[in-house]
């Protein structure tokens, strides 16, 4: 009897929408601009059509915090799903273990057995991931075609070599040398997961009662990419890759039987009911609170933002009128996703008197332009605390920026 219900294929699926997604997420521009890429010398974060700059790091921090606890929750509630189904590393390490078979070699206790002529060529698949791998992470700080076109012309900036090349090596040594010991061993996500499992947390394993039906064939082992035997219980190495449930469930299909492994929240049958705890609801509670001040945040992201302070390099000076001009610099950055003009007012902050200003005071700028203005504030000579208007094309305030006057 064929086996029909083999999870293989969607693992295999949604291993490869993941990979894929974050090897083409780097390519693709909503208005000419990254989908998700950090451009460091502009200390701009590009996130789906959002750009955040420096000064909103509390966002970025948000949504990293939101990112951890939602990893960490979904791994108390599938455990190390993650591992087995959507990390890069494992599609790697699949792929090589791939091109290794296809060359006659095979992996066993961490070590390639086979022909010379065959571990030679796989050298040169290992140097290929690893190139795509270490050029996959630069793209989400240099734009992939300009990243390729500076690389040909060993154009990059030195810091940029040091991390391709650093890269590469180690991605090279990860597949050569590593291999699966990264996912038990060495990886810290891997190392954590111990701790965070729940008394129900989803995982492979073989009930009591059905061990008398195994007929000791080996083929979970044989299939396992951890090299263990899901029979002798819960391991941490184990990924909940389900690559044993379909070797059992094959096996037993041949007898006309269930298979013997399956996925259970808890070993002990707790049910995912089980999961509705406290080491599992508060964090989701926190995870939910979150999300929505995130949500608040983005939402109600002003839609320009305007810095300003007295110039370092202009002193100021007294006019035969006997105004006294001050040298500032404003920095006025357009948030939206349109070109807008901007006006600088001024006025005293107590009284609420207009006051004159001189210079680049009106400027327009481009979608996501952050823009240095120098201007001069024209003053009776008082000590005053001043507060600069940025104005949009119709005269609304968009944002207010202070600075205060000595004599
Ligand atoms: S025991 Fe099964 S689920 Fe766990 S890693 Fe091995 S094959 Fe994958
Ligand atoms: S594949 Fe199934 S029947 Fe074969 S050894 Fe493993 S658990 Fe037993």
């Amino acid at each position: 009897m064929k086996n029909k219900n083999r999870i293989g294929p969607w693992r295999r699926l949604i291993q490869w929408a993941t990979t894929l997604l974050l090897l083409l997420l780097p390519w693709f521009e909503v208005d000419g601009k990254s989908l998700l890429r950090i451009d460091i010398p502009g200390l701009n974060l590009y996130l789906f059509g959002q750009i955040l700059r420096i000064q909103e790091l509390f966002l970025v921090l948000l949504a990293t915090l939101v990112f951890v606890l939602g990893f960490l929750l979904v791994t108390v509630v599938l455990g190390r799903i993650w591992c087995g189904w959507l990390c890069p590393q494992t599609t790697l390490s699949d792929v090589a273990e791939w091109a290794a078979r296809r060359l006659d070699l095979t992996v066993k206790h961490n070590r390639l057995h086979g022909g010379l002529a065959g571990k030679i060529l796989l050298q040169g698949v290992y140097l290929f991931l690893a190139f795509l791998v270490a050029s996959n992470l630069l793209w989400y700080f240099i734009p992939p075609r300009l990243f390729y076109t500076r690389l040909v012309a060993l154009d990059l900036h030195y810091a940029t070599w040091i991390t391709f090349v650093l890269t590469w090596l180690l991605v090279y040594l990860d597949l050569a040398v590593v291999r699966r010991l990264m996912c038990s061993d060495f990886c810290p996500y891997g190392r954590i997961q111990t701790s965070l499992v729940d008394r129900a947390t989803l995982s492979l394993h073989l009930p009591d009662a059905e061990m008398e039906r195994c007929i000791e064939c080996g083929s979970c082992i044989r299939t396992c990419p951890m090299e263990i035997d899901i029979r002798q219980g819960y391991q941490v190495e184990c990924t909940n890759c389900g690559r044993c449930l379909d070797a059992c469930r094959g096996v037993m299909a041949k007898r006309n039987e269930p298979g013997l492994i399956r996925y259970t929240f808890g070993l002990h049958g707790e049910g995912a009911m089980g999961l509705l705890n406290p080491r599992v609801l508060l964090p989701a509670a926190a995870l939910l609170a979150l999300l929505v001040i995130l949500g608040i945040g983005l939402l109600d992201r002003p839609v320009a933002s305007l810095k300003v302070a007295v110039s370092h390099t202009a002193a100021a000076r007294q006019f035969a009128n006997g105004q006294i001009g001050t040298f500032f610099n404003a920095w006025v950055n357009n948030r939206s996703q349109e070109a807008e003009v901007y006006t600088l007012q001024a006025r005293n902050k107590d009284s609420g008197t207009p006051l004159v200003l001189k210079g680049q005071i009106k400027a327009e700028l481009a979608a996501g332009e952050n823009r240095r203005l120098d201007f001069v504030l024209l003053t009776p000579g008082n000590e005053m605390t001043v507060e600069f208007v940025l104005t949009d094309g119709e005269g609304l305030e968009l944002s207010v920026a202070e600075a205060y006057i000595g004599k």
